[in-house]
């Protein structure tokens, strides 16, 4: 795999042979995009297009589309070891380390923007702004610390909250500190010891209404963490902007949902994929079968969250037991397309719809004049096979900064 890293002064024209923008039902074939000053300038059919001496790159045989968006990461965490990665948030060398890593699995795999859903310590704030990246990073949009009632759930990604709530200071002191959105949890974990279990839902209709005004106040989005159908309800009614996971979510809210133009992440992976390797050994077969379950359930409501037109974005919950960076994004489109979504529709939510959930829609997500050149060239038609995101040949990236 070739990464191509753009400054801002980038004068070049591409030349793939088919190319996907990111919302189209077919790829186009033989088109120039032609980038200047470091953004995309014009798309224009080979045809018509006439070279002014600027760089030319020809693709032969390659399908250019928008780099994927992973709409939920946890870069402070890996995948393997929950207590080992917490207990190594006191050792700056060793994160450095890690999240390096971390982001390199990502771009090796296409990603080329990644939305963090926090961490106590603040690590995913760090890795956007302070850590020293000599390489080409994918965009990072960061939460900082998440919202949570203390004595609740969440207590590894933020600070605990006692009432009374003063959202307006909240919100203003996460601002302060370079949250990009607010991530708040409105339930806890889905648990495996009884069918349906969550966790009790932790602020009520008004303070979540109030934390999302004040959060909007500020030109920040909500990214709500919420399992069973009254959490997710209840955080869509009080206007946050994502829902997370989603578990146990009703038709009837899928519905409200789509009116309400919620995105919805439904991380499929992060509860699949406890099943796999050892991790199946820590769960007895009745709690494996809850897991099959739930799984199963998620994937009827993804397909009905498509009918209805929610909009689905793609989040892997990186960073969770046995979801890894960058790697376990495969496992969450094979999800999606489990549950009977087209692969237009997956990528879709892979790229111009997950770039909204970011907020980045008018810098990356779809290949269109104005935007900044976050793209990667495969072989195959991924329209027709996904599995060809897996044949991933050049990677390009504009300069960070
Ligand atoms: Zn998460």
């Amino acid at each position: 795999m070739k990464v191509l890293r753009l400054t801002p002064q980038t004068s070049l024209d591409l030349l793939p042979d088919y190319l996907w923008d990111g919302e189209s039902p077919a790829l186009s074939s033989r088109m120039v995009v032609c980038l200047r000053q470091g953004r995309i300038d014009r798309v224009v059919p080979r045809a018509s297009y006439s070279p002014d001496g600027s760089q030319q790159l020809y693709l032969p045989h390659l399908t250019l589309l928008p780099g994927l968006v992973d709409a939920h990461v946890h870069l402070a965490l890996d995948g393997l070891d929950f207590k080992a990665a917490v207990a190594r948030w006191q050792d700056p060398e060793a994160m450095i380390h890690c999240i390096k890593k971390e982001l390199e699995a990502n771009l090796e795999h296409g990603i080329l923007a990644i939305r963090d859903g926090g961490d106590a310590s603040g690590w995913n704030l760090w890795a956007r702004d302070r850590a020293p990246h000599e390489g080409p990073v994918p965009r990072i949009v960061a939460t900082g610390r998440a919202v949570h009632k203390k004595g609740f759930y969440g207590s590894f990604l933020g600070p605990p909250l006692t009432p009374p709530f003063d959202w307006q200071r909240t919100v203003k002191d996460l601002a302060a500190g370079g949250s990009d959105q607010i991530k708040v949890i409105v339930s806890g974990l889905v648990t495996f010891k009884n069918w349906g279990e969550v966790g009790p839902v932790q602020f009520d209709f008004n303070e979540l209404r109030l934390l999302v005004e004040a959060a909007h106040g500020r030109g920040l989005k909500v990214m709500a963490h919420a399992n069973s159908d009254g959490a997710v309800r209840q955080a869509v009614e009080a206007g946050v902007d994502s829902v997370e996971h989603g578990y146990f979510v009703s038709d009837e809210t899928l519905h409200k949902m789509a009116e309400r133009g919620t995105y919805w992440a439904p991380t499929v992976a992060a509860v699949a994929n406890r099943l796999q390797v050892a991790k199946a050994r820590e769960y007895n077969p009745r709690e494996q079968d809850i897991i099959r379950r739930t799984v199963e359930l998620q994937l009827k409501k993804i397909a009905h969250a498509h009918k209805t037109g929610v909009r689905l974005i793609v989040g892997t919950d990186a960073g969770a037991p046995g979801v890894y960076h960058g790697r376990s994004y495969g496992d969450e489109l094979s999800f999606f397309l489990a549950a009977g979504i087209p692969s237009r529709a997956v990528l879709r939510a892979a790229t111009s719809i997950g770039a909204g959930a970011l907020g980045l829609e008018s810098e990356l997500g779809s290949i269109t004049p104005g935007k900044l050149p976050y793209l990667i060239a495969i072989a195959g038609n991924p329209l027709e096979d996904l599995s060809a995101l897996q044949r991933l040949e050049v990677v390009i990236i504009p300069e960070k900064g």
